[in-house]
């Protein structure tokens, strides 16, 4: 079994509610066996799931359009930062199309007889929701291919002189594919999408919706103030969102009969050294090493990954976003590099020259 989650990532912070990936992992959406498919926190509909008002707009007209015309919908590609709701638009895709879902992932599919048997249990119209699709093989992609054009594999069956190939029909699918790196994928391979969507970090209002929807949901009592406080500190991400108000959930048992109020979400928060962006120790140490080690950078992402002892991929996927987002790293063709807002947020002198931040 492999974890969805990016390789060593074992943050808490980013924890990714642990899905187990095999090759192959649910069968549909409805299904009642406990696994974390059944997140009671997932919307299950479109019309449940806060935010991304265009992706829902246009993706409503692809559903609608299929089911009128009695077709299974196009291949659609989702990509944005983890936590975004990738997975969970996908089982959303498959609710709405009143169709089965199964789960997958790139790394999880080693040979290319994984993919065949995965695809050639499929029924029709199914959904086949691959996480990571960027970290397929590469001969498992070549696949995909013919599978997602012509509903069809060519599956090799023994081996030297007595090797011979059977052309096997496929039943329609739709493909989902999940990736926090468009770029990653080939041309060849993104071409093949008839839907691609990319889903940005969420507003602070959507948070605090889906902060108090959770709430309601798992029974928490949480003050408006308490609520906005928590969604100001997700950085844009409702995974983020979920967790810290189950974090801050644990301090208002102990200290307050349960209600989350401000005051509670201030002293949680600064327990769990979440400051007031949102931003954690990691994050610091980041801008810090570029700024204290490499002058402020650029500074390449595997140095600097070293520097911090963090893999690459995850400050990449991780951390970077975010940073990105509110202002405090750039990223140029030659590295990173820390803003004058990053010098100013950790209280450190700017003296950098002002054309290395405009390349
Ligand atoms: P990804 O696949 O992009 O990493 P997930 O689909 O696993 O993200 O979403 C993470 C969690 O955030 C889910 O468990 C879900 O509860 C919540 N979530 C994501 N998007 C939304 C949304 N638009 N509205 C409400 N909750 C959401």
């Amino acid at each position: 079994m492999k974890k969805k989650n990016i390789e060593n990532l074992e943050n808490e912070n980013y924890e990714q509610e642990n899905i187990e990936y095999s090759a192959i992992s649910t069968e549909n959406p409805d299904r009642s066996d406990k696994n974390e498919f059944e997140n009671p926190l997932r919307p299950r509909f479109l019309h449940d799931y806060i935010g991304q008002k265009k992706v829902k707009e246009n993706l409503s007209v692809f559903i609608n359009a299929a089911k009128i015309r009695g077709e299974t919908l196009d291949h659609v590609l989702l990509y944005g930062p983890p936590g975004l709701g990738k997975t969970t638009l996908s089982m959303i895709i498959a609710a709405e199309m009143g169709v089965g879902i199964k789960i997958t992932s790139g790394p999880a599919i080693s040979h290319a007889g994984d993919l065949s048997s995965i695809l050639t249990n499929l029924g029709a119209g199914d959904v086949l929701f691959m996480d990571e699709i960027h970290r397929i093989p590469r001969v498992v992609e070549e696949i995909l291919y013919p599978a997602m054009e012509d509903f069809s594999i060519d599956v090799v069956i023994g081996k030297g002189q007595m090797a011979n190939s059977i052309h096997l029909p496929l039943e329609k699918f739709t493909l989902v594919g999940a990736t926090t790196r468009a770029g990653q994928l080939g041309a060849p391979f993104r071409d093949r999408f008839g839907v691609v969507l990319r889903l940005d970090m969420y507003s602070q209002e959507e948070l605090e919706q889906i902060i108090i929807r959770s709430a309601s949901i798992l029974d928490i009592k949480t003050t408006k103030e308490g609520a906005e406080e928590i969604a100001r500190r997700s950085r844009g991400t409702p995974r983020i969102a979920n967790r810290l108000l189950k974090r801050v959930r644990d301090f208002a048992q102990v200290k307050n009969n349960g209600e989350i109020n401000l005051d509670i979400v201030n002293y949680a928060l600064e327990r769990l050294e979440v400051d007031e962006l949102g931003l954690e120790a990691n994050d610091r140490r980041i801008l810090e090493a570029i700024i204290k080690f490499y002058g402020g950078g650029p500074v390449g992402i595997e140095t600097l990954a070293a520097a911090v002892g963090e893999e690459a991929v995850t400050i990449e996927d991780i951390y970077e976003p975010y940073l990105l987002k509110i202002g405090f790293l750039a990223r140029t063709t030659r590295g990173r590099i820390a803003t004058k807002l990053a010098y100013s947020y950790l209280g450190i002198e700017y003296h950098k020259k002002v054309e290395q931040l405009t390349i």
